[in-house]
């Protein structure tokens, strides 16, 4: 089994950039070679910016490549809580946003000629629990106000979606994709030196330090670069060198496996249509079949950060978690076993803003394919002058009490999570 991302391990590099010279100034530096990041940095360049991007390791080491691929509709929250939460005209908006998000790779990727398998699959949401496929209809005729159609799968129908007696029903949303996100991070890369991005990996930032207005002297491990704007990238792997933003972000460890690759048989029984899915739990499963036919299943197996051995950990839990709904993969081999970091903020909301001259967009909480890639594009309009392209303009962006280094709270709030889940 290999302790490595799927993704990563099957994409093509777009190259070796961890000698790339550092220039002494740039238009723009973009910290974190994620989505966000190659996104941003390629619109700018489009734009005729001078933009370096630098990266701690390398292009989509960070959640980027180690997702599940799923480029999906809805935020984080849900519909029903954002409306709750900020009026139906707010949340309308911020929910189109994601489906224009899914736009955007889809555009991206045409336009860049990027093969990463992109396929409008379509999400599939199944009910953790019969109370949970209840609320589905009154969900859906709340999005059917605002225009966007789903479609529920009743208790009968629901093998004709996932061969699993595990659910009571389900939620079809058609326009969900499924994407190789290894592949992505690649053709972003290799689209942005195209445009003449120059990417440097390797290359760690330890500080910023002002240089009148916007301008910042981006000290790295490989040189300084004045920069007229920075824009920080770095969604959970946010560090002591951004402090006033690692202290609004959890990194939370999410965990998955891929089986080997399945017969043709096997997979049509058990995801006859190939969707991109989750369950409702809070603490959720998530799963998707690869291009060559694996099985990918993810959750939260346990919170702790992500490590070589909690991953290994977390894939024995998932092993006995992908059993419970599809007992029909006994004895099929894990070929696969990674963790990445999940952006956790209090509100569950994505952040894009300017603090001190530095403009970040961060916050993904476990949405961030689209929206990380569609952020690219806002934050080159925000650069630009236009303030109103930014969907999450305005909102409240607190400090997380008590955070001001390494997570110590993930294992009572995973406690705490499952907790709800039983009783609820
Ligand atoms: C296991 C897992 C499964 C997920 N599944 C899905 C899914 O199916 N669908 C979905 O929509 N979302 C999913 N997500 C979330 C999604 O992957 C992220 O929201 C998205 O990739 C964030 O992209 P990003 O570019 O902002 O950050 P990242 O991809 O995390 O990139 C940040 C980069 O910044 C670099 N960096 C950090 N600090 C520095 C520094 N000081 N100097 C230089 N570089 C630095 C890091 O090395 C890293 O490469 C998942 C996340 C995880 C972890």
């Amino acid at each position: 089994m290999k302790l490595r991302s799927y993704w990563l391990d099957t994409a093509t590099p777009a190259g070796d950039f961890r000698r790339t010279p550092l220039p002494r100034r740039a238009d723009v530096v973009v910290i974190g070679a994620g989505l966000t990041g190659l996104s941003t940095a390629l619109h700018l360049a489009r734009d005729g910016a001078q933009v370096a991007l630098v990266e701690e390791h390398t292009v989509g080491w960070g959640a980027s490549g180690r997702n599940g691929g799923m480029a999906t509709t809805g935020l984080a929250i849900g519909y029903p809580t954002a409306v709750k939460r900020y009026g139906q005209a707010r949340a309308g908006a911020m929910f189109h946003a994601y489906n224009d998000a899914i736009d955007t790779v889809e555009k991206l990727v045409a336009e860049e000629g990027i093969d990463c398998h992109f396929d409008r699959v379509g999400k599939l949401t199944v009910a953790s629990k019969a109370s949970h496929y209840d609320g589905y209809q009154r969900a859906a005729d709340m999005l059917a106000d605002i225009g966007h159609e789903v479609r529920l799968v009743p208790p009968e129908r629901i093998h004709t979606e996932i061969g699993s007696d595990a659910f009571p029903g389900g939620l079809v949303d058609p326009l969900g994709a499924a994407v190789h996100v290894g592949e992505l991070c690649a053709g972003l890369a290799r689209a942005g030196v195209r445009a003449g991005v120059s990417i440097h990996e390797d290359c760690e930032v330890t500080e910023l330090r002002k240089a009148g207005g916007a301008r910042h002297d981006v000290h790295t491990s490989r040189g300084v670069i004045r920069a007229d704007r920075v824009v920080v990238a770095t969604s959970g792997y946010t560090g002591g060198a951004l402090p006033w933003l690692r202290r609004r972000i959890v990194p939370i460890g999410s965990y998955i496996i891929a089986t080997e690759p399945l017969s043709q048989e096997l997979v049509d029984e058990i995801m006859p249509t190939r969707r991109v899915a989750s369950d409702t739990n809070r603490v959720c499963y998530y799963f998707r079949i690869t291009p060559d036919n694996r099985l990918l299943f993810g959750g939260r197996a346990r919170f702790a950060v992500s490590v070589r051995e909690s991953d290994a950990k977390s894939g024995r839990i998932l092993h006995q978690g992908m059993l419970r709904i599809f007992p029909q993969l006994k004895g099929k081999r894990i070929d696969y076993c990674w963790g990445g970091l999940v952006d956790m903020t209090m509100d569950q909301m994505v952040h894009a803003g300017e603090r001190d001259g530095v403009i970040h967009s961060v916050g993904y909480s476990g949405h961030g394919v689209q929206m990380a890639t569609h952020m690219g594009s806002v934050i080159a309009r925000m650069i630009a002058g236009d303030e109103d392209a930014n969907p999450w303009r305005g909102l409240p962006f607190p400090a997380v009490p008590g955070h001001v280094g390494p997570p110590w709270f993930l294992p009572p709030a995973g406690a705490f999570f499952r907790l709800l889940d039983k009783i609820n």
